[in-house]
């Protein structure tokens, strides 16, 4: 019998998602959980689309999140087989999306099915919710969908994120917590001149440098166990006219900090702030904050994921906190427990993304038995 799994990813990856656009994947998994008599909530703002299904009305409350979107599938020509159009070559399945994170997406909806078909009256409530605005600015995704529920007093227990959490092999490692995320953009001032007469001007790009050099250089912390040292890195870098005999007016750079909680956004802005002071750097600076560290504490819910994935995969999953950002920060701060486990992360993002076929079987598996050890009556 063909996978369920395999099938639904399939389906998925067809559909191109590319943020913020869903493309039909929701009201795809809508129907499906519909037949699994899941209360179905499309929830729309700006144009992003939220989907929340919910079975059961008691607490304790278990919640599978993902998201529907993709990022851009950079040139199509550099890609082996279409990038929207699902192909399996080998052991794999290749496609925009197929470990982040449709390929996780898929198993967490196959899982609740095979769960509800098992145990149509569990102890507490199964949750799925999906957004289609994971890979953007995430301002109308899961946020507002939190907000919504945290006004009807519709709290969250556990959340397991389907995100690609694995690096060699499925299920080595899983993610308690996330490195904050702190973006800044800085325009320098200087005063514009010929440059043969450096002394009637004063070079941003120079002063530029000169901060960069600085905040590069700089050890932020040690690290904050189990979070790897904060990281400050320079992503754009602007100035300049064109003319080869001008000083410009103004230069700027776009950078961002991933710290631990050794730090917190007032401290960094701080930092840069009084940096610029002792260098005598006229500047100024636009912050944005995609999200604090958070971490959780380890309960019920890694406790139930490492059983199963010992007993499904026979394999410990080792706690960490690399990688990007991930809607789990908007669930950690309403105090539920949050654990990220999912497919291999290697291809991500990348031409040719591909997941492990039997990975996806197995996925589904380690979710079903997750969702028993939390809710199974007893
Ligand atoms: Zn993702």
């Amino acid at each position: 019998m063909k996978s369920q799994t395999l099938d639904l990813t399939c389906k998925l990856i067809k559909k191109a998602s590319i943020t913020p656009d869903d493309a039909g994947c929701q009201s795809l998994l809508a129907a499906r959980l519909r037949l699994s008599r899941f209360r179905i909530e499309q929830m729309r703002f700006g144009s992003v689309d939220n989907l929340w299904a919910r079975y059961g009305d008691e607490g304790p409350v278990l919640v599978m999140l993902g998201h529907t979107d993709v990022v851009p599938p950079g040139p199509l020509d550099a890609w082996s087989s279409p990038p929207f159009e699902p192909n399996i070559r080998g052991d794999w399945l290749y496609g925009r999306g197929a470990a982040d994170m449709k390929g996780g997406v898929a198993a967490m909806v196959t899982a609740c099915e095979r769960f509800i078909k098992k145990c149509p009256r569990p102890a507490g409530s199964l949750a799925l919710l999906l957004t289609s605005d994971e890979e953007g600015p995430a301002i109308h995704g899961i946020r507002e969908v939190i907000r919504v529920l945290q006004e009807r007093n519709e709290s969250i227990d556990w959340c397991l994120v389907g995100e690609p959490s694995s690096r060699d092999r499925l299920g080595d490692v899983m993610r308690i917590g996330r490195r904050g995320s702190l973006s800044g953009h800085i325009t320098v001032q200087g005063i514009q001149g010929h440059i043969a007469y450096p002394h009637l001007a004063r070079n941003p790009v120079h002063d530029l440098a000169r901060l960069i050099g600085e905040l590069s250089a700089r050890t932020w912390d040690e690290g904050h166990p189990p979070f790897p040292p904060t990281s400050f890195q320079v992503s754009n870098i602007k100035g300049g006219t064109g003319a080869e005999n001008l000083i410009p007016g103004q230069a700027d750079a776009h950078f961002n900090f991933r710290y631990s909680p050794a730090h917190s956004r007032d401290s960094l802005v701080e930092a840069v702030e009084s940096t610029c002071l002792d260098l005598g750097i006229e500047s100024k600076i636009e912050w944005r904050l995609s999200g604090e560290p958070f971490i959780s504490q380890p309960g019920a819910l890694t406790r139930a994921l490492r059983e199963a994935a010992s007993s499904i995969l026979g394999i410990d999953p080792k706690g960490d906190t690399g990688g990007g950002t991930s809607d789990g920060r908007f669930i950690a701060p309403t105090g539920a427990e949050v654990v990220e486990f999912g497919p291999i992360n290697a291809s991500i993002h990348q031409i040719d993304e591909r997941v492990g076929i039997e990975d996806l079987d197995r996925l589904s598996e380690v979710y079903e038995s997750v969702i028993e050890r939390l809710l199974w009556p007893r």
